[in-house]
């Protein structure tokens, strides 16, 4: 099951970015909610990637590296794609690299409530309502 937000019609290709590249008010904004978020979830140190919509180059840099057995730089996801997390990850939050300070806050709850989902020995059994519902109360508390 993948865990992404804002998900849309259709697949694309994103690739992994530096957090260089991202607007720092957002990074950093970024930053202050997942540790907020993780205190609040018990769930230790949370890293967060960001990713934005892959291009041709990417692609074709991206096919070199699996060639070679590096780390994946490019993953496929539904277009609109804001965060994502992975059981394989269950440490890491993926953020778009689009996202604006308004939005961040709330993606990133969204998303450490999927990390916290894959720590439970029963999940919820609407993990998306349940992580949204989180998102959106965290706003209220702020
Ligand atoms: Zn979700």
């Amino acid at each position: 099951m993948g865990a992404g937000t804002g998900a849309g019609h259709g697949t694309i290709w994103y690739v992994y970015v530096p957090e260089n590249t991202v607007d720092p008010r957002v990074a950093a904004a970024a930053r202050s909610v997942v540790i907020r978020a993780a205190a609040d979830l018990g769930l230790g140190q949370i890293y967060v990637r960001w990713f934005c919509p892959a291009d041709a180059l990417d692609r074709a840099l991206d096919r070199l590296a699996r060639m070679a057995g590096a780390e994946r730089r490019c993953f496929a996801y539904g277009a609109g794609l804001v965060g994502v997390t992975t059981p394989l990850e269950p440490d890491t939050i993926a953020l778009s690299a689009a996202l604006t300070a308004r939005d961040v806050g709330r993606v990133v709850r969204h998303e450490a409530r999927h990390l916290w989902q894959f720590r439970q020995h029963i999940p919820p059994a609407d993990e998306e309502g349940d992580a949204e519902q989180y998102a959106l109360l965290g706003l209220r508390r702020l």
